[in-house]
């Protein structure tokens, strides 16, 4: 490949992001052959394990082992995970083992972040600005993390708080102690539940601003036995297997087939004890294990949330805290979530909950929080808000493309994009868990080697057939983007404001932003691909 005169640093590719993806995608593409470089704004990789280091982060998602890279076999055999939902310097320590088994640091640059990319026509090439060094790329791989650019709401009078304001998808580096202060926590999401009973424990007061109530159900976090380590790592071809496997093209929802029964072939007692046993049994198996019907159908959905409302009355013991602490949405359709003794913590005496739709936050004063009913004194503020989510961080980017396009311009009223992997105007920039893929409702890692495997599987073709450059049409973005609404809008997703919709930032244009194909995704990308890269327009290299 002929490389442009310039003293510019060249690389074949650029990685964006040195997480759990950005650092898989410069594995893979390195053993292609190709030179490549990562960089990351981080002191140190492992992106949202690095940045979500809040009391109580952990794993909540599919349990270890299998939140972890599965492409290798040693890999899985040497690491002992040692809970069955990992804590987060448990993920991070992982990842330096990653990072140190395959020799990544070499090609990571930390303490350093992106500010631009923009691409140039005429050299089919990518300038990626480093804020005091610019280097050259014939591909970028934007793997920025879909759940990244933390959402800060803009509270009235922020700035003239006394006390510290924290974010648990921005923690500090140096240690916090809530010994004896006074917190507020504004957000009851994952990071939310996750931190408020961790924080309980310390503080001498905890008062919770609770926008929305969510549902969640036991974490039932435990050690790991070592057989069933032993276990998944002497089936793990077939445990391998059974994750990239689509469940029957009869399946309500690609993403979640379900238990396999109909809730409509068992009287509500049956479905009731099957309630009570996934409740009891705890993790996202609650979900899992649930009848097909419980993403799809209204009336099941409401018989979810009436059993788990029942859950919370019988664990607060204030009957007025408990009606504050009922959601009103379909279970499921924000994003599930598991805790460890979430309910019970507003049974301690130091813990009180403001409900903020009776009583909204006017605005931050020097000591604390003042709501329409008085002022709230705290210390530390939390702020447990989220992230804009999916295209936020794709967005954060910006990167401009062919003609001087930027993608904010091309985002504005929905993220066009093929395959969630491309965005027409933007050759050969990639997106790892961009908008319109499963991402966020996959198994995250094997996500990202699926995705990187199929972005390398394009780069290879392109060398074989002297292409400098790829990118997809505007009309396989459209078919793509009502693919991804079509799925969406057989379940009952589309009927919450959740981040999934981008209801939770303000202003932000409001689509359904995962494809609900779960495995099934990976085989029609993969088909796509095999059939000659239908949807895409390839440019002979300059
Ligand atoms: P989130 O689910 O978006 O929750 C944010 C919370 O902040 C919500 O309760 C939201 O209320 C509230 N909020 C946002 N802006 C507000 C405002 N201006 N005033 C008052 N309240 C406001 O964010 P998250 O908890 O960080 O979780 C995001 C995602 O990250 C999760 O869904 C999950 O996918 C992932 N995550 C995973 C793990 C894990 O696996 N271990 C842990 C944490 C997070 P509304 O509901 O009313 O918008």
């Amino acid at each position: 490949m002929t490389k442009p005169a310039s003293c510019t640093p060249h690389f074949d590719a650029i990685v964006i992001g040195a997480g759990v993806s950005g650092m898989y995608a410069l594995h893979h593409l390195r053993e292609m052959g190709l030179s490549v470089r990562a960089y990351d704004g981080a002191p140190r990789i492992g992106g949202t394990w690095w940045h979500n280091r809040y009391p109580g982060a952990r794993v909540d998602g599919p349990s270890a082992p299998l939140y972890g890279y599965t492409f290798s076999d040693e890999l899985v055999k040497e690491w002992t995970w040692t809970e069955t939902q990992s804590s987060q310097p448990e993920v991070l320590s992982y990842l330096d083992h990653f990072a140190d088994k395959f020799d990544l640091r070499r090609d990571i640059q930390l303490d350093t972040w992106v500010q631009g990319a923009c691409y140039d026509e005429a050299t089919q090439r990518w300038t990626v600005d480093l804020g005091d060094e610019r280097v050259l790329a014939e591909f970028v791989i934007c793997a920025v993390g879909a759940l990244s650019a933390p959402n800060k709401p803009p509270i009235p009078g922020i700035d003239d708080f006394e006390g510290r304001v924290l974010h648990t998808g921005d923690w500090p580096t140096d240690p916090v102690s809530f010994e004896g202060k006074r917190v507020g926590v504004i957000g009851t999401g994952s990071s939310g539940i996750q931190a408020i009973p961790e924080i309980a424990k310390q503080a001498a007061h905890v008062t919770v601003f609770q926008r929305s109530a969510q549902y969640t159900v036991p974490a039932r976090n435990r050690p790991l036995v070592p057989e069933e380590l032993a276990a998944v790592r002497e089936n793990w071809e077939a445990v391998r297997t059974g994750m990239v496997t689509p469940p029957p093209p009869e399946a309500l929802l690609p993403m979640m087939p379900g238990n396999g029964r109909s809730a409509f072939d068992e009287t509500s007692e049956q479905r009731h004890a099957l309630y009570e046993e996934l409740w009891t049994n705890g993790t996202l198996g609650f979900v899992y294990g649930n009848y097909a019907e419980l993403l799809v159908n209204e009336e099941i959905n409401r018989e979810v949330c009436a059993f788990l409302q029942g859950k919370i009355r019988e664990i607060v013991d204030d009957p007025e805290t408990a009606e504050k602490l009922m959601p009103d949405h379909f279970y499921g359709t924000k994003r599930p979530i598991l805790d460890d003794g979430y309910y019970a913590t507003y049974n301690r005496d130091n813990v009180s909950l403001v409900d903020l739709r009776s009583d909204p936050i006017e605005r931050m004063t020097a000591k604390g929080v003042q709501t329409s009913s008085g002022e709230h004194a705290i210390d530390v503020l939390v702020l447990a808000t989220g992230f804009d989510a999916i295209s936020g961080s794709m967005l954060r980017l910006n990167p401009v493309g062919r003609d001087g396009v930027r993608l904010d311009e091309r985002w504005k009223e929905q993220f066009h994009n093929y395959l969630g992997l491309m965005v027409s105007g933007f050759p050969n920039l990639f997106m790892i868990h961009g908008p319109g893929t499963p991402g966020v409702l996959y198994l995250m890692p094997l996500g990202a080697e699926l995705e990187t495997e199929w972005i390398a599987n394009c780069v290879e073709h392109m060398r074989s057939q002297g292409k400098g450059a790829v990118e997809p049409t505007v009309e396989a973005e459209g078919s793509w983007d009502s693919e991804v609404t079509e799925l969406a809008n057989r379940t009952l997703f589309p009927k919450t404001d959740s981040w999934y919709t981008g209801a939770n930032i303000e202003g932000k244009s409001r689509h359904f932003a995962v494809h609900l194909g779960g495995p099934a995704y990976f085989e029609r990308i993969r088909q796509i691909a095999d059939s000659g890269y239908a949807g895409f327009v390839f440019e002979d290299e300059f």
